[in-house]
C-alpha cells in the first residue's frame, strides 16, 4: 500500500498531552487527556491529517518536510480566551505604589487607574497604540499562545472605541496568531458620564453597538457587571441590544461582589463568564445548568493580592466547564503568559496539572467559540501546537517563571524557535 501524502511530519515527540474532542470537558473529564509516547503528528494544509505513535504515522504518511520534535513534549498551542491587551501608556508607577501599600482611591487620586489608560487611549494614534500593542501579542505567541482573545473598553466612546478594534483587526494580520476581537465599550463608566450613568447606557445602546456593528470588527459585546460599574439590570438591557445587534456575549461576572452576573450570563445564553471570584452558590448552579463556560483568571486574582480565589472545585463539582486567561492588561494582571497561569491555577485554584492544560487548551477555545477548530491535537483541527522544552506536562506548572517554549508552530508553519 502506497503511502498517503502529507505536508509535514513532526516526528520523535517523547510525549505528546492533548484534550479531546469539539466540546468543552466537565468536572473529571477535564483531567482525562490523551498522552502518548514516542508519538508523531501529519499536517496537511495547515490542519492536522493523522496524530498517534510514530510507528504509526510513519507507517502510514510520507512528506517533503519532517521536523524532529527532539523527544520533547507536544501539546496544543494555548488558547487565551480574556485579554485586555491592546492599550496605550503603562503603569508601573501604580505598581510601585500599590507595593508601598497606597489604596486603590489614592492610586486614582494620583492619575493612576483604569481612567489613566483611557486617557492615554483616547490620545494615542492608532499606530501609536498598534506599535505598543504588537509587541505584546507577539509575546504571547513566544510563550505558547496561538489564539488570543482580545477586548476594546478603553476608549469608552464611539470613536476610541472603534480605533482600538482596528488596531485589534490590523494585529490580526500582523501576526500568525488566531485573533478574536471583543467591544467591551462597556467597561467602565466614562469621567463624563459619571453624573449621568444612564445616560452613557443609552449612548451604548443607541450609538456605539450599532455603530460596532455596522463596522464589522467585534464577534463578541462584553460587560463588566459589577458594583458601582454597571448594575444587573443596566447589563441586561445592554446585552440584549448587543444580542440583537447579532453580537455573541460574554461578561466580567461577579469578580469582587457576588451581583448575580453568572445568572444573568446563563440567562442569556453568554459564551463565557468571567472572573467569578464571588460567585454565589445560585450562580454555579445557573451556569451548570447553562452552556456558559467559566473562565477564571487567577492571575488577576494574584496581582491585585486579594485572598479568596475563584471556587474552582466547586464549579468542576457542579459540572461547570472551566477556562483560564491571563487577563492580560495593565492594572490587575500585566502577564502574556500562560505558562505562569498554569502555576496559578494548580496552586490557587486547586487544578492538576492536567485540568490547567484543559482549561487552557480545549475549554478556553470553546468559550470564545473556537472549539471546532482548535484546542486540541486531533485529525481535522488546526496544527497549532508547542514543542517544550521539557519531557512531561506536568514540568509546565512546575517549572514556574521561566518560558519553556522551545518552538510554536501555527497552522502547520513554524512561527517561533528553528527547526
Ligand atoms: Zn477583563
Amino acid at each position: 500500500m502506497s503511502k498517503k501524502r502529507a505536508d509535514l511530519l513532526i516526528t520523535n515527540i517523547g510525549q505528546l498531552a492533548t484534550p479531546r474532542g469539539k466540546k468543552p470537558a466537565r468536572g473529571e473529564k477535564m483531567s482525562n487527556l490523551r498522552v502518548i509516547r514516542d508519538a508523531a503528528v501529519a499536517v496537511k494544509d495547515g490542519d492536522l491529517t493523522a496524530v498517534g505513535t510514530g510507528e504509526k504515522v510513519l507507517h502510514d504518511y510520507t512528506a517533503p518536510k519532517e521536523l524532529d520534535a527532539g523527544g520533547h513534549l507536544v501539546t496544543p498551542g494555548f488558547v487565551d480566551p480574556h485579554t485586555h491587551i491592546v492599550f496605550a501608556g503603562s503603569r508601573e508607577q501604580e505598581f510601585e505604589m500599590r507595593c508601598q501599600g497606597a489604596s486603590y482611591k489614592e492610586i486614582a487620586l494620583a492619575g493612576g487607574g483604569i481612567l489613566s489608560t483611557v486617557l492615554a487611549t483616547r490620545e494615542a494614534s492608532e499606530d501609536e497604540i498598534l506599535d505598543q500593542s504588537l509587541p505584546r501579542l507577539k509575546r504571547c505567541l513566544e510563550f505558547g499562545t496561538t489564539t488570543v482573545e482580545i477586548k476594546s473598553g478603553y476608549g469608552l466612546d464611539t470613536a476610541t472605541e472603534l480605533k482600538m478594534l482596528r488596531v485589534i483587526d490590523r494585529l490580526r494580520k500582523k501576526t500568525p496568531l488566531d485573533v478574536v476581537s471583543t467591544f467591551l465599550g462597556a467597561h467602565e463608566v466614562p469621567p463624563e458620564y459619571r453624573s449621568d450613568r444612564d445616560g452613557y447606557v443609552r449612548l451604548l445602546i443607541e450609538q456605539m453597538i450599532p455603530a460596532v456593528a455596522e463596522s464589522g470588527l467585534a464577534e463578541f459585546t462584553d460587560i463588566f457587571t459589577e458594583q458601582h460599574v454597571f448594575d444587573v439590570s443596566q447589563s441586561r438591557r445592554i446585552l440584549q441590544a448587543a444580542k440583537e445587534a447579532g453580537f455573541k456575549l460574554r461578561l466580567h461576572a461577579d469578580e469582587i461582589v457576588s451581583l448575580g452576573g453568572a445568572q444573568l450570563a446563563a440567562e442569556l445564553q453568554a459564551v463565557s463568564a468571567d472572573h467569578l471570584g464571588a460567585i454565589s452558590a445560585r450562580g454555579i448552579k445557573a451556569l451548570a445548568e447553562s452552556g456558559t463556560i467559566a473562565v477564571l483568571l487567577p492571575g488577576t486574582t494574584f496581582f491585585i493580592n486579594l485572598e479568596s480565589y475563584a471556587p474552582a472545585t466547586a464549579l468542576k463539582e457542579a459540572g461547570v466547564a472551566i477556562a483560564l486567561s491571563t487577563d492580560c492588561n495593565p492594572g490587575s494582571s500585566m502577564t502574556e503568559s500562560m505558562q505562569i497561569i498554569q502555576t496559578l491555577a494548580c496552586l490557587y485554584l486547586d487544578l492538576p496539572p492536567a485540568e490547567a492544560l484543559s482549561a487552557s487548551t480545549l475549554n478556553a477555545a470553546c468559550a470564545i467559540d473556537r472549539g471546532d477548530r482548535v484546542g486540541t491535537l486531533e485529525p481535522g483541527k488546526q496544527a497549532d501546537l508547542v514543542i517544550w522544552d521539557c519531557a512531561d506536562y506536568r514540568a509546565i506548572p512546575y517549572h514556574y517563571g521561566v518560558n519553556l517554549v522551545r518552538t510554536v508552530i501555527k497552522k502547520g508553519k513554524v512561527v517561533v524557535g528553528g527547526l
